[in-house]
């Protein structure tokens, strides 16, 4: 057998071709990064921690009627997915003022927002990922309103799931970030990964704002026993079955 294409090789996973051409599959590594990569460092365990947990992730959102390009995963730190061209847009869905909201805005950490707040940030590196307005996402042709729409629709629906889901974990679910592809037929799917490298997931059963934090910002921050977080993530995501709902609607 000839040695796997390498397609793509981002920070925190690697894209390689199958025999497929609507197959591909990703390889989750334990290399970390922040803060634009200037920070970088290895979480050992991470990649198949975030890989089993993705993988959770998706079928639990497919039961519920999201699409994602999400097949099976193979392996530990392996995942197929179906192929598709990711959007460069990053969509953030907020439920609790964290991270860079808080630092643009003075809202105090913890704040619990009124609704559900979805910001895009154009995918650019070089750029530094900046916070786009609607009109300026359309003006970059990053995507149709029509699109634009739809992301924002999906996002709100994905966090009411993810939301009752972690909640019956013990977790809160703070914010996160979501990428989406079009498939060959224009249909937008779910991609990337969400797992604590994208997420912010604060355990219930802690009122420290240091010990409560499962996610990357003990990476950030510097925070200690990150694998024991990710790990503890992992713990209580499997043990929630996933339980068939149908489709929701908003
Ligand atoms: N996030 C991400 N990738 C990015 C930027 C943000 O996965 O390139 C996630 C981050 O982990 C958090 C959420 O999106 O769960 C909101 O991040 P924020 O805008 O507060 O930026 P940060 O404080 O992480 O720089």
């Amino acid at each position: 057998m000839n040695a796997p294409v390498k397609l793509y090789e981002g920070k925190a996973k690697i894209l390689y071709a199958t025999d497929d051409p609507g197959v591909l599959l990703t390889y989750f590594k334990d290399d970390a990064t922040a803060f634009n990569a200037q920070k970088r460092g290895s979480i050992t365990g991470k990649g198949a921690i975030n890989c089993a947990i993705s993988s959770h992730l998706f079928q639990l959102l497919e039961a519920e009627g999201i699409t994602t390009h999400w097949i099976d995963s193979p392996a530990p730190t392996e995942m197929r997915v179906k192929a598709v061209k990711i959007l460069p847009i990053e969509v953030v869905v907020r439920n609790i003022a964290a991270g860079s909201l808080c630092q643009q805005t003075g809202i105090a950490l913890g704040t619990v927002l009124a609704e559900p707040l979805v910001d895009f940030y154009y995918k650019n590196d070089e750029l530094g990922d900046p916070l786009l307005t609607p009109q300026r996402l359309l003006l970059m042709e990053l995507a149709t309103a029509e699109q634009a729409d739809t992301l924002r629709l999906k996002a709100l629906q994905i966090n009411e799931i993810l939301s009752e889901f972690f909640q019956s974990c013990g977790i809160t679910l703070v914010d996160f970030k979501l990428e989406f592809g079009l498939d060959a037929a224009q249909q937008i799917l779910l991609a990337d990964e969400i797992s604590p490298d994208t997420c912010r997931l604060w355990n219930q059963s802690e009122t420290d704002p240091a010990r409560r934090v499962m996610d990357k910002d003990r990476f950030r921050q510097d925070l200690g026993d990150i694998e024991a977080g990710y790990q503890q993530v992992l713990d209580r995501v499997l043990a929630q079955p996933i339980q068939p709902g149908g489709e929701r609607m908003l």
